[in-house]
């Protein structure tokens, strides 16, 4: 870790010099990158091993849908749901290009058929349902295959008894599928509702950004819900609001931290420390009576069997006198030796 701050400080405020003093910018290597936030430099493999966490400032960078899978799963050990769907064109929407045309052209360039990849997966080795955004294709817009697979997977996690775990990044309804992409709100609020009813937990991640229509339906419905570090959550941006009302916002307007202090999130959590973080909470919420044969040696079972055993004994080895006092019917205060 010494080495990777080191390279990053100085590398980086002399390379600027050096840009500035050539007035072009002076090449580093093929794959480098530099994080916006503090300016340092690194290469795109030591992002990759950061899980695109910048290692100098933490920074967090975008992550597609894919490697969050890979991040939170064991690596390939992910089994993709329904990849075949796509989006439909009913209102044949055209603003300046075609609704078709900006499918095709979202699905060339990410290698995604929609904006969401449901998967299942282990987490920690606790299997999961996974529904995860992807901001690259169309800003994460919900449309009605993101509603669709969100909704699926809530009936794929139900019929399972498996928790659903749901990463967020989002602008919101996708506005080129116009009413039918608002009421994808109505149909994962249900959805998730079932899932509540079922008994089936769901961890909710909020990545940079969770706004519009998908923060104000089910991703503001975990049971759980972690965001990533500075992540926007909220319904509108702070420019969006600024312009309306005329008023300034403060700086950290719906960011994450912000959020954990307004109590709409349980955590800010490192994406370095997610996946470990959601394991256990899985591990913890681990229903041993849906997990077939062998489910009562489980470890939570015993864990908690043994804990009634370990507050008997404890009361056991409580000394005469406590046990006098706390036992009903004896005289309170009154010595018996
Ligand atoms: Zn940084």
């Amino acid at each position: 870790m010494s080495r990777v701050g080191r390279n990053i400080h100085v590398s980086v405020d002399r390379l600027r010099q050096l840009a500035h003093r050539d007035a072009r910018p002076r090449k580093i290597s093929a794959d480098a990158g530099t994080c916006p936030k503090c300016d340092s430099h690194y290469s795109a493999d030591e992002m990759q091993r950061n899980l695109r966490v910048c290692p100098a400032c933490g920074h967090h960078f975008a992550v597609t849908a894919r490697e969050r899978m890979e991040q939170l799963g064991e690596p390939g050990g992910y089994v993709e749901l329904w990849p075949e769907l796509r989006a439909a064109d009913p209102l044949q929407f055209t603003d300046l290009k075609p609704y078709t045309e900006r499918i095709a052209d979202a699905e060339k360039s990410t290698g995604l058929g929609e904006a969401i990849v449901c998967a299942e997966l282990e987490v920690r080795h606790v299997p999961a349902v996974a529904a995860i955004m992807d901001f690259s294709y169309m800003g994460g817009s919900m449309g009605a295959v993101v509603g669709e697979k969100l909704a699926r997977a809530c009936d794929h996690a139900a019929q399972k008894g498996q928790p659903l775990i749901v990463v967020a990044a989002s602008g919101g309804a996708r506005m080129q599928e116009g009413t039918l992409a608002l009421m994808q709100m109505a149909k994962t609020v249900i959805a998730l509702d079932a899932l509540a009813e079922a008994r089936v937990p769901v961890v909710v991640v909020l990545a940079h950004p969770t706004t519009g229509g998908v923060w104000a339906s089910f991703a503001s419905l975990g049971d759980i819900t972690y965001a990533e570090p500075g992540a926007l959550i909220a319904f509108s941006g702070p420019r969006v609001i600024e312009e309306t009302t005329r008023e300034v916002l403060p700086s950290d307007f719906g960011r994450a931290e912000r959020q954990l202090e307004n109590g709409q999130v349980d955590a800010v959590v490192d994406r370095r420390e997610l996946a470990e973080r959601i394991g256990r909470v899985l591990h913890i919420l681990r229903r041993p009576e849906l997990e077939g044969p062998g489910a009562m040696g489980s470890p939570a079972l015993q864990w908690a069997q043994g804990g009634a055993q370990r507050a008997a004994g404890a009361v056991q080895s409580l000394p005469r006198k406590v046990m006098d006092r706390i036992r009903p019917g004896s005289p309170d205060g009154e010595d018996p030796e």
